[in-house]
């Protein structure tokens, strides 16, 4: 039993993409297809950094604007600049999503927070002058750079699905073999006479 946990594939994702009701308008984003097709193998492991970063369900839309290469992440009705706290949250995020080991990552498309690619960002008029790349979805390609991510919209393709899932069931067996290692490691350390 422990043996079929240690080999599932252990996949971030966006959580509103689970059904989790995370978003701005207090729905959700379930993605019955991609559950369909990933859910038996997978753990999944939920994150909403905007959640996480305490705005709460529901709150207003937060934008990016600026530049497409460091935009800021802004509430418009507030003008509130959120950059730097979700910066630290993705930062503190990321770091406890490394050590808990995973195989790949599934992200929310469009999002300001977790959209990976094209996400709009807003000139000084408001109107989309450019497109980015949300910010937690900046500092886990950042500081992970190996890792499987996609956006749910691309594993709608076929073949860009097949692709990811071969990549994270690969993942999934290696680090299966390294958690195995390390655990006769440690039982042939604590079988080792204590020396006097
Ligand atoms: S896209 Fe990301 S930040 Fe937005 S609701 Fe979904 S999980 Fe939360």
């Amino acid at each position: 039993m422990a043996k079929i946990e240690r080999e599932k594939i252990r996949l971030g994702v966006s959580a509103c993409l689970l059904g989790e009701r995370v978003r701005y308008d207090g729905g959700h984003k379930r993605d019955n297809a991609l559950l369909r097709a990933l859910g038996a193998e997978v753990e999944w492991v939920p994150v909403c950094p905007e959640v996480e970063l305490g705005l709460g369900v529901p709150r207003p839309p937060i934008v990016l604007v600026g530049s497409r290469r460091a935009p800021r992440l802004v509430e418009p009705t507030s003008g509130r600049d959120l950059t730097g706290p979700m910066r630290r949250v993705a930062s503190a995020r990321v770091s406890q999503l490394t050590r808990l080991g995973l195989d790949g990552f599934v992200l929310k498309s469009r999002s300001p927070s977790c959209g990976l690619r094209n996400v709009p960002v807003r000139g000084r008029d408001g109107r989309s002058r450019a497109t980015g790349r949300g910010l937690f979805a900046a500092e886990l390609a950042r500081r992970l750079p190996r890792l499987a991510i996609e956006e749910e919209s691309r594993l709608a393709n076929p073949r860009l699905r097949a692709r990811f899932v071969a990549r994270v069931r690969a993942a999934a067996q290696r680090r299966a073999r390294a958690e195995s290692a390390a655990d006769s490691a440690e039982r042939t350390q604590s079988a080792m006479p204590t020396p006097r």
